[in-house]
C-alpha cells in the first residue's frame, strides 16, 4: 500500500524514503562495520534522541563482540542555534584506549559532530569513527572524516525514523519531508 501524507503540528510531510532503503542501507553499514572491526571489540556510542532507531537496527546486524553506550549531547544556549556542543550527558564508560564508533540519526552543518568529536579524543580513545546514517552533503560546513554514511540526501528537513519535528515524528519506520 503507498505510504501516504502525515501531519505533525502545523506542517504536512510527504513520503521520502521507505523503510526498506533505509534497511538496505543499515545492512550495507554493519557488513562495513563488522568487516572493519573484525578481532576488535568496539563501544558504539548512540547519540539520543535521535538515532535510537537507527541504532537499535544496526547494532542487531552486528556480529562482533561490542558494546553501547547511549549519550545526549548539551548544546551552547545563545541567539544563534549552532548546535555547538557543551558537555556529553550519560557517557559512564571507560573510553580510554577503546575503538569508538559514534552513531549518528544525521550530520547536517556538521557542528555537532565536529563538537563530539573533540570532547570524545580528548579522552584519548584508541579510535574514533562515525557511522551517520543520513548526511547533507550541501550542508557541511567541517572538514569531518565520517567514514560510515548510510544515505547522502539533498538539502531537505526529514522526520521519521527516530527523527523529529519538534518531539512528533520519531515512531514511523519510513522517512518523510516537509511539503
Ligand atoms: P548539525 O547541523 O549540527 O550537523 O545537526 C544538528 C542536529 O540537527 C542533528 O543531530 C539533528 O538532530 C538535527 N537535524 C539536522 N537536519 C535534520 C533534519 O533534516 N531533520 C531532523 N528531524 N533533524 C535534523
Ligand atoms: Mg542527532
Ligand atoms: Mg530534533
Amino acid at each position: 500500500m503507498p505510504l501516504s501524507t502525515i501531519s505533525l503540528h502545523d506542517k504536512q510531510f510527504a513520503p521520502y524514503l521507505t523503510a526498506g532503503q533505509i534497511t538496505a542501507a543499515v545492512r550495507e553499514l554493519a557488513a562495513q562495520l563488522n568487516r572493519d572491526y573484525a578481532g576488535k571489540q568496539p563501544l558504539f556510542i548512540a547519540v539520543l534522541n535521535g538515532s535510537f532507531m537507527f541504532a537499535a537496527d544496526l547494532l542487531k546486524e552486528i556480529q562482533l563482540p561490542c558494546e553501547i553506550a547511549f549519550i545526549r549531547v548539551a548544546s551552547y544556549e545563545g541567539t544563534s542555534s549552532t548546535g555547538t556542543v557543551r558537555e556529553i550527558m550519560g557517557l559512564q564508560e571507560e573510553v580510554a584506549g577503546r575503538d569508538l564508533v559514534i552513531l549518528e540519526d544525521i550530520v547536517d552543518t556538521g557542528h555537532t559532530m565536529k563538537a563530539l568529536l573533540e570532547l570524545l579524543r580528548a579522552k584519548n580513545p584508541a579510535s574514533v569513527e562515525v557511522a551517520t546514517l543520513f548526511l547533507k552533503p550541501e550542508c557541511l560546513q567541517h572538514e569531518l572524516a565520517l567514514r560510515y554514511v548510510g544515505l547522502s540526501i539533498p538539502n531537505d528537513f526529514i522526520v521519521g525514523y527516530g527523527l523529529d519535528y519538534d518531539g512528533l515524528g520519531r515512531n514511523y519506520p519510513d522517512v518523510y519531508t516537509a511539503v
